[in-house]
């Protein structure tokens, strides 16, 4: 196991102020709430003002040292300000910027690498795209290249499924709390359940699973007396993310890709959240024998917070021609260079296979919490979710737990997200590069916040208590 204490900012959380939000925190958060438009979201339940960030380590403007667990909504996969990228993207700088879709050497170069890390069998059978800069961009162009491609208008999304905030990528998004007050996005758009197994949406258990789901799916494709005419698109995550971290099973996405090959339906994977290494292959799919026609990307490609987003496409799905989908602001240079950078950072230090290392070791130290409330941990490399129940039992979702979870963790230097169908899964998604010792700090600030949390009470000053493997906290 490589370690790459070096990348991060110490290794060890560093809380200074008797309360978080520090002092100075206070002060931006209030600044923050009176020039900044209300619709601001993150520091709302994560009340900090960031000053600095290295590897996983992020330093408020008071000087508390957290863990990031968050990593920037899984973007920061090679961790915060990575010098190696860093390299690259200065010397990026210092020749160009913008070129719209002109080719340079540096996006050839960015394109070969996503190319060269797809199986090799499947090289020579796919192309990339750049378009707009965010996730949403890509999901947007995906759709737009399925609908040209088949001629048809319907597509298929997910119960959990996140896709984005533009209008399209919304509509496609399940969560209807995102769409209250908003009316016409994207017609003929349908959900169908997620291969969700510990809540699965048929009633079975693992033992008597007959994939139920997956015949679901295959009869509104199959029978016109479903309602729903022959989609252009299925799009699916193959671990939803903000779903709660569910990597969906490898004989559901290898049926469903033969069901769409079967009807001309074009099927999109987004791996806007799985990709980039984090489940330990480049691409989650990587896993299974599913050939997907699309790929969307974005987050980690970006290297260290560019914004960068493309699609990966089989060739034969291409069905736009020059100008179909254009844009001032695709495949930003300096967002390629990172690219580049971060590609290569992963080769050198075969961040790939470490990725899978430190995802199992945090897999098997969560296992070792002793809580009640733990229903299930679940994942594929660093994407992992923990889902808190009221009662292992009948496994109601406990979603004021995970908040209060939250804040404890928040006060003794843990950072994480929490997603999931119920808003009751904690969702590990760290920098790839974290060290055993990280990990060790943030198991030991979880079993006090779970502690603290059982005894009523909040243990805001027990860092003296926290140790790990005999290291105090400093
Ligand atoms: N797809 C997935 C799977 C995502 O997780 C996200 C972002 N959380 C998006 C799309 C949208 O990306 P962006 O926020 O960059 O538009």
């Amino acid at each position: 196991m490589k370690n790459f204490a070096a990348f991060h900012l110490g290794e060890s959380p560093r809380i200074l102020s008797a309360q978080i939000p520090g002092k100075e925190s206070r002060r931006l958060l209030e600044q923050q709430k009176q020039i900044e438009g209300s619709v601001v979201s993150y520091p709302r339940s994560i009340p900090i003002a960031i000053k600095k960030a290295k590897g996983a380590i992020i330093e408020d403007v008071d000087g508390n040292r957290f863990l990031d667990f968050f990593a920037g909504a899984g973007v920061l996969n090679v961790g915060h300000t990575n010098p190696e990228v860093l390299e690259y993207v200065e010397k990026q700088q210092q020749e160009l910027i913008h070129a719209l879709d002109f080719p340079t050497q540096n996006k050839m170069d960015a394109i070969t690498k996503i190319l060269a890390h797809l199986p090799e069998h499947l090289r020579d059978e796919y192309k990339v795209s750049f378009g707009g800069p965010t996730g949403s961009d890509a999901v947007e162009a995906a759709v737009k290249l399925a609908k040209m491609k088949t001629g048809r208008e319907t597509i298929i999304a997910f119960a959990g499924g996140y896709h984005g905030m533009s209008a399209g990528a919304l509509a496609l998004t399940s969560d209807v709390n995102y769409r209250r007050r908003l009316f016409s996005l994207l017609p003929n758009v349908h959900f169908a359940p997620y291969p969700y197994c510990y809540r699965c949406p048929f009633g079975k258990q693992k033992e008597n699973c007959s994939l139920d789901c997956f015949s679901y799916l295959k009869n509104l494709i199959e029978n016109s007396h479903s309602g729903i005419p022959l989609p252009a698109a299925i799009l699916i995550e193959p671990i939803q993310g903000e779903g709660g971290s569910i990597p969906a099973l490898a004989v559901y996405l290898e049926r469903l890709i033969d069901l769409a090959n079967e009807h001309g339906i074009v099927v999109i994977l987004d791996e806007i959240q799985s990709g980039f290494f984090r489940s330990g292959k480049f691409l989650s799919f990587m896993h299974t024998k599913a050939i997907p026609h699309i790929i969307t990307i974005s987050k980690g490609l970006g290297g260290i917070g560019f914004p960068l987003s493309g699609l990966i496409y089989r060739k034969d799905v291409e069905a736009w021609g020059p100008g179909d989908h254009i844009g001032t602001f695709r495949g930003n240079q300096v967002s390629l260079a990172a690219a580049n950078g971060a590609f290569d950072f992963v080769d050198k230090y075969e961040l790939a296979e470490h990725a899978a290392q430190m995802g199992e070791y945090l897999v098997g130290r969560l296992r070792e919490l002793r809580s009640p409330f733990i229903g299930e941990i679940r994942g594929q490399g660093l994407m992992i979710g923990m889902e808190i129940v009221r009662n292992k039992e009948t496994k109601v979702p406990y979603p004021e737990l995970v908040k209060k979870l939250k804040q404890e963790c928040l006060q003794r230097g843990l950072l994480f997200e929490v997603g999931g169908h119920h808003g009751n899964v904690v969702r590990f998604i760290p920098p790839l590069i974290i060290t055993l010792k990280i990990v060790d700090y943030a198991i030991a600030i979880l079993q006090l916040a779970f502690q603290a949390l059982a005894k009523g009470r909040r243990l805001a000053k027990d860092q003296g208590t926290m140790t790990l493997n005999k290291i105090d906290i400093p």
